[in-house]
């Protein structure tokens, strides 16, 4: 049933904001058949919140430090896990059968519906140490009892990384070797920082690339963007780095998200 299937992203800022919008807008471009859904901070701002409601099905506030509950209590022991607890709320969306969740700084440029085929809990190599996943892009399957496990196994152990990533892949430590089947390509889970490590195999398979991330401290909406030129400020144009995926996030936000925030 793909009605009780979901793409889940997050965003606790008003920049995040702005990727989990191109991102929704992306996965609509290429026809998903599936719901959006959005986890917001109390953070994003009302205006935010409007247009995200303009494109996800669900938009939905989750804030670990008023809930009281069991998040709440995990985050008094360990208040350094922050983000990383707003991310586990994925799993709390039970009224999905499967999600895949979807970082605020992806793009989506193929359909990847077929990622609904995968079970729990397959993602892609990290580009820095391919023995672990990245959390950018993973399928799950909500359940509270994986949700209260998550966070119980967070107090004991922490994240190594001090992130969601260190986290998850402790907590699902067969990943590298239990079931081929749960390891994406990497072509659903590009990072841009790849694209510079290992150029030749950027120019031999980039262009069957699904997902792009934009991982790591500088995000698409921290540059400027010349909408008459179409070009951002400060970049050369090259040849090498084609398709300029970066230029297409902001090609898609000006065309198609600035129209919305209006
Ligand atoms: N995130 C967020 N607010 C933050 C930091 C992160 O909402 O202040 C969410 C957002 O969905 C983001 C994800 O957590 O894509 C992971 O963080 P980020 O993409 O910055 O990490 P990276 O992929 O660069 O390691
Ligand atoms: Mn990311």
């Amino acid at each position: 049933l793909m009605a009780d299937q979901a793409f889940v992203t997050l965003a606790t800022n008003d920049s995040y904001a702005k990727g989990a919008l191109v991102l929704a807008q992306s996965l609509k471009n290429h026809q998903t058949s599936r719901k959006l859904v959005a986890l917001i901070g109390p953070h994003v701002s009302e205006p935010s919140r409007a247009v995200l409601c303009k494109l996800y099905d669900e938009v939905r506030l989750v804030d670990v430090m008023d809930s009281g509950d069991k998040a709440h209590l995990a985050l008094m022991k360990r208040p350094d896990l922050g983000v990383t607890f707003t991310k586990l709320h994925c799993w709390t969306l039970t009224h999905y059968s499967k999600c895949v969740f979807m970082d605020a700084d992806t793009l989506v440029v193929c359909n990847v519906d077929d990622l609904f085929e995968r079970d729990e809990l397959s993602a892609a190599p990290d580009p820095g140490w391919p023995d672990c996943f990245n959390s950018g892009v993973f399928v799950f399957r909500p359940s509270i009892e994986t949700y209260e496990k998550l966070l119980t196994f967070s107090t004991e152990n922490g994240s190594f990384d001090g992130g969601d990533q260190g986290l998850l892949n402790s907590f699902f430590s067969d990943w590298a070797t239990a079931d081929i089947s749960k390891h994406l390509p990497f072509i659903y889970n590009l990072s841009s920082i790849a694209i510079y490590t290992y150029l030749p195999a950027f120019k031999q398979y980039g262009h069957n690339a699904k997902v792009v991330h934009f991982l790591g401290k500088v995000k698409p909406w921290d540059y400027v963007y010349d909408s008459s030129s179409r070009t951002l400020k400060g970049q050369a144009v090259d040849p090498d780095l084609q398709p300029n995926y970066l230029l297409q996030w902001w090609s898609l936000f000006s065309s198609a998200i600035v129209p919305l925030m209006k």
